[in-house]
């Protein structure tokens, strides 16, 4: 395949099905059906867009998935930008978050100038204030410590209790790994949550002066640097939509794809017919020699783009894929509308953190005190809590919608340190989600790296979303591109998962 002729009309010849349609999904499909592929994407649910979704709450669209993307890396303003959004990107209020659990029921700003929550200076105001002069004392002993092991320490949380002590793991940094990765700081791998700072360890001989080094030259903080979208994230997914339409993808929802079967040298997805809830109508054929009843959807190549339970149990059958068990965090988002004008000064910056153990919910983001849009949007004031994390069930999940809503005022009337009553509460949404495992927990790239490197091997087969490329559309979208890009070259130079 020589020709650029030719090379254009065997790409319009090649059939793409992409298996889920929330942003990893939409984005494969978009970099597919830009060179002229036949695209169909299949969504389980009846909408598109998977955890980036919205929902009217007392009259207001909201956010009640993903609210924001990480400007790392620069690749989500960069999708943004190419569906002709840029001018909705929206910086947020940079009056900060909170960390509440603190002795006596204390709460305070997040000191700025940290990694993760380590700080640079122990004594300095911000940071005294959080950890208290014991803590401070403890910490500054990272200065006088033998670098023992330095440079080889991989669990986070190990690393800060040896050289700081538990004042800056307990009330600094825990907070940041559990608000903003959902897992503990024992759990975190150093090296991959923050690039760059055993090696500072290595060279500065203590834990602060990395941190201090790494903030005085280029800034490395990961999850701090975000931005938003002006009306919301949702507005991305129909942008997607509305782009992939006028390419003349095949947007399907509805349709849960059931198994991944040979068809010749091809591929056919088994699509269940539709329950309206997204839900497969019937149990999967046990034996996939048996032809499966439901519709089948040809392709010379598969990209599932699911959540990770969904694609080992796709992908299994067809590689070497292990079906293994998943192990994610549950976690619940109740959005709160409260009338209350002693919220106006915002009184906790743009949200909490919370020390792990000392409230029922574990984060609290004061979405109109966060973003302009949402205050001119309404007079109200919008809380978003989350409850649940790894290894902790959210504390709502057995609780039937109205209690988990009294349950989320209580809590945010103790976050925001502010008396909420029933009455005050206008209205609630409530939403459940499985997390995927971020990125960085000890462990996880060995998983990633063993999930591809099994799919890879079998022509014709893709994988993408949040469980491979980490939590965060900042690293969903490159790497959703970067995998799309791989099918793209397989299919049509690499003659595998060619048209025939
Ligand atoms: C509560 C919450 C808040 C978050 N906030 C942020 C944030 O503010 N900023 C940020 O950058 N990231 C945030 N994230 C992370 C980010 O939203 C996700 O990493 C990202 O959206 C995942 O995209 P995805 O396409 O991989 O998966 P998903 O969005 O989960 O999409 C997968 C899709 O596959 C579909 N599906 C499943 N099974 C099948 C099947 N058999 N057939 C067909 N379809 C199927 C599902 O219905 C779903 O639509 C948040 C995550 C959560 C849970």
């Amino acid at each position: 395949m020589t020709d650029a002729a030719d090379l254009v009309a065997h790409a319009h010849d090649t059939r793409i099905v992409v298996v889920g349609g929330g942003v990893a999904g939409l984005v494969a499909a978009l970099e597919c059906a830009k060179v002229g592929m036949q695209v169909t994407v299949l969504e389980a649910s009846d909408r598109l867009g998977g955890v980036v979704r919205s929902a009217e709450v007392d009259g207001v669209s909201v956010d009640v998935g993903a609210e924001s993307f990480a400007t790392r890396g620069g690749t989500v303003a960069a999708l943004v930008t190419e569906l002709g959004l840029q001018h909705a990107i929206v910086a947020p209020d940079a009056a900060g978050a909170w960390v509440a659990g603190l002795p006596g029921g204390a709460a305070a700003p997040l000191p700025a100038g940290g990694i993760l929550g380590i700080p640079a200076n122990p004594f300095s105001d911000d940071v005294r204030r959080v950890i208290g002069w014991r803590g401070a004392w403890r910490a500054y002993l990272d200065r006088l410590r033998p670098p023992l092991t330095i440079g080889h320490e991989r669990s986070l949380g190990a690393l800060v209790r040896r050289r700081m002590g538990q004042a800056v793991l307990d009330r600094l940094v825990a907070p940041v790994t559990t608000g903003v990765y959902s897992a503990r700081p024992d759990d975190i791998d150093v090296d991959l949550a923050a690039p760059g700072l055993n090696n500072a360890l290595t060279r500065t001989g203590s834990l602060q002066g990395a941190v201090a080094q790494l903030r005085g030259g280029r800034a490395v903080v990961p999850g701090q640097a975000v931005q938003g979208l002006d009306g919301g994230m949702t507005r991305l997914v129909d942008a997607l939509v509305e782009r992939l339409t006028d390419l003349g993808v095949e947007l399907r929802v509805g349709a849960p794809a059931r198994e991944i079967v040979r068809d010749g040298d091809a591929w056919a997805v088994v699509v269940d017919p539709a329950t309206g809830d997204g839900s497969p109508a019937a149990p999967a054929a046990a034996d996939s020699a048996t032809p499966a009843p439901g519709d089948r959807v040809p392709a010379h190549a598969v990209i599932v783009a699911t959540p990770e339970a969904q694609a080992r149990h796709l992908l299994a059958p067809v590689s070497s894929l292990d079906p293994g068990s998943v192990t994610a965090p549950v976690v619940e988002i109740v959005t709160l509308v409260v009338d209350a004008p002693e919220l106006d000064v915002a009184p906790r910056g743009t949200g909490v953190l919370t020390v792990p153990g000392s409230h029922t919910a574990k984060a609290l983001t004061h979405a109109t005190a966060k973003w302009q849009w949402l205050r001119e949007a309404t007079p109200h004031h919008i809380l978003r809590v989350s409850f649940g994390a790894q290894g902790e069930a959210p504390a709502t999940e057995a609780l039937d919608d109205d209690a988990a809503a009294a349950l989320a005022l209580s809590e945010a009337a103790a976050l925001l340190g502010v008396p909420l009553q029933p009455s005050q509460l206008r209205a609630s949404h409530r939403e459940r989600y499985v997390q995927s495992q971020p990125a960085a927990v000890i462990g996880r790239a060995a998983v990633s790296a063993a999930g591809r490197a099994a799919v890879h091997a079998v022509p014709g087969l893709a994988v993408v979303g949040a469980w491979l490329s980490g939590t965060g559309l900042a690293q969903v979208v490159p790497d959703a591109i970067a995998e799309a890009e791989r099918v793209r070259r397989e299919a049509l130079w690499g003659g595998s998962v060619a048209a025939d």
